[in-house]
């Protein structure tokens, strides 16, 4: 029996250690680990300089509150400044609550309501995460919903001009989407979708949650299309594994956010925050983001090569190293059968195979992922 609310279908897996790539369960299996923690491990497993500089403010002190000054969140807001051009950064712990800081933000700065997001978007499990989700699953039970959200299809921008108007606040967009089963926005409807924002005084919400940090081969997704948001949430790869959220913002939004108006007593936390530094010290460098896009087309590639004869793959999408296997089956059994033939995936969606491994991946592993792959997906 479990003393744990079942919220989750657990594996059989049970991680007692885990290095770089490498996982290994309670019977002393290794496995290829190509879920990197949901996009969360992007440095690998244990990365010893995140370590050490945890290590080293574990011995200093772990928590004060945000009412003391801080160099530490001042320099790792700069890094996340610097990279995406924006000017302000509010931490908090996690996706769900970077996108509530987004969502308090928009409305609050504009004095409007309506936040409009898409069909088949992820945007967390909190009130305003679920309302902001456009999939009907997560919110079975849970209404009535928090007002006022409305959906609106993917990449359609005849629809988007039909459902902006004075009220509202805020589109919000994942640039891939993610959980919804990797589905890439067309660069043409990023470049309306940001001239029809500016032109109705509404703000463009990026949620780079999956899609930030290095894993597509830019800091963040939306720099492959020139975008401008104007306010960008992050999580998840962020601080190698130790929970933290940000949203980036611009300065014009600043006074929104005056002193009692949020916070989070968590948020921010030295910890936390410390090896967030340590990991974007790392992963924003443009060697090692040229790397990942170059281990991204070389593993998508692999897998149009390998995978052509493959019946049941219908396409093969996604950019660096965040990639969709879209099946024309359910991708579950899939994914058990990879599992046994040790190699961790996910899914995305009810039909997609979800490959998120960690940015630091050889080129060596991703060869043998793509061989266990081609042995599970039958070509
Ligand atoms: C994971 C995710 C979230 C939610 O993040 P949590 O840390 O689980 O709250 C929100 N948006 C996107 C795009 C995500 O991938």
């Amino acid at each position: 029996m479990s003393y744990l609310f079942p919220t989750y279908a657990r594996w059989e897996v049970q991680p007692v250690k885990a290095k770089g790539s490498r996982l290994t369960d309670q019977n002393g299996d290794e496995y290829l680990d190509f879920t990197a923690g949901i996009g969360v491990t992007n440095l690998g497993h244990v990365p010893s300089t995140v370590k050490e500089e945890v290590i080293d403010q574990l011995n200093l002190f772990w928590h004060t509150s945000n009412l003391f000054q801080s160099k530490l969140q001042e320099e790792t807001a700069k890094l996340l400044v610097e990279a995406s051009g924006l000017d302000l950064v509010f931490f908090c712990n996690s996706g769900a609550e970077a996108n509530e800081a987004a969502i308090k933000l928009a409305r609050k700065a504009t004095g409007r309501s309506k936040i409009i997001t898409f069909l088949h978007s992820f945007h967390g499990r909190t009130f305003a995460g679920m309302a902001a989700t456009g999939q009907e699953k997560v919110k079975v039970g849970f209404g009535p919903m928090l007002e006022t959200f409305e959906y609106v299809p993917f990449n359609d921008i005849e629809a988007l001009k039909a459902a902006l108007d004075e009220n509202t606040a805020a589109v919000m967009t994942e640039i891939i989407q993610g959980e919804g089963g990797i589905n890439p926005a067309t660069p043409e409807f990023l470049q309306s979708l940001e001239t029809l924002c500016h032109e109705n005084g509404t703000l463009l919400i990026i949620d780079e949650i999956q899609t930030g940090i290095g894993r597509t081969g830019k800091p963040f997704a939306f720099q492959h299309y020139g975008l401008h948001p104007d306010i960008v949430s992050v999580a998840k790869g962020i601080a190698s594994g130790l929970p933290l959220g940000a949203i980036i913002g611009k300065k014009e939004l600043g006074q929104a956010f005056s002193p009692g108006s949020h916070g989070s007593t968590f948020g921010g936390n030295p910890v936390s925050v410390r090896a967030a530094k340590a990991t974007l010290e790392i992963i924003f460098q443009n060697d090692f983001l040229n790397e990942v896009e170059r281990k991204g087309a070389y593993f998508q590639n692999s897998l149009k090569t390998k995978l052509s004869d493959a019946k049941v793959v219908k396409s093969i999408r996604g950019k660096g190293l965040m990639i969709g296997i879209e099946l024309t089956d359910n991708a579950e059994p899939f994914l058990v059968q990879a599992r046994k033939e040790k190699l961790l995936i996910l899914t995305a969606g009810s039909h997609v195979l979800r490959l998120l491994p960690p940015l630091t991946v050889s080129d060596s592993e991703i060869e043998k992922a793509v061989n266990i792959l081609s042995k599970v997906l039958g070509s």
